[in-house]
């Protein structure tokens, strides 16, 4: 149903298909990560630390990218929005807002960080 077909893609990159910024499914990996199941079967974990890392609200890119508090990368709250994006609150206070489309970004696996030798379940 969207018509965001007017962006040209920077770098070459092709767009993705839609299923790949789809979530499937949500799940917590151990007590310090969170799993994606992508509509293209894709498996994601992703650190609470690295979300944190990567909110981009103007605070966090106005604060220096250094290692957050306990409670600042546990999540007390996490849901999708619309399907579009995912929205986490932190135990210190600190919500954060990340489109699908850069979760999927924040994808460290072997295959999305293009290196198709390496193994891919961390453990
Ligand atoms: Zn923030
Ligand atoms: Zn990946």
């Amino acid at each position: 149903m969207p018509g965001g077909r007017g962006f040209s893609t920077v770098g070459g990159v092709p767009p993705r298909p839609p299923d790949a910024t789809h979530v499937e499914r949500l799940s917590e990996v151990g007590r310090y990560a969170l799993g994606v199941l992508w509509g293209d079967k894709h498996d994601s974990i992703l650190p609470y630390r690295h979300l944190r890392l990567s909110c981009p609200c103007e605070a966090c890119a106005a604060a220096a990218p250094t290692a957050p508090a306990p409670d600042a990368e546990r999540p007390v709250k996490l849901e999708l929005l619309g399907g579009r994006s995912v929205f986490i609150a932190w135990a210190d206070g600190h919500e954060t807002i990340l489109l699908l489309d850069e979760l999927r970004d924040l994808c460290r696996c072997a295959r999305c960080a293009g290196e198709p030798d390496y193994p891919v379940s961390g453990r």
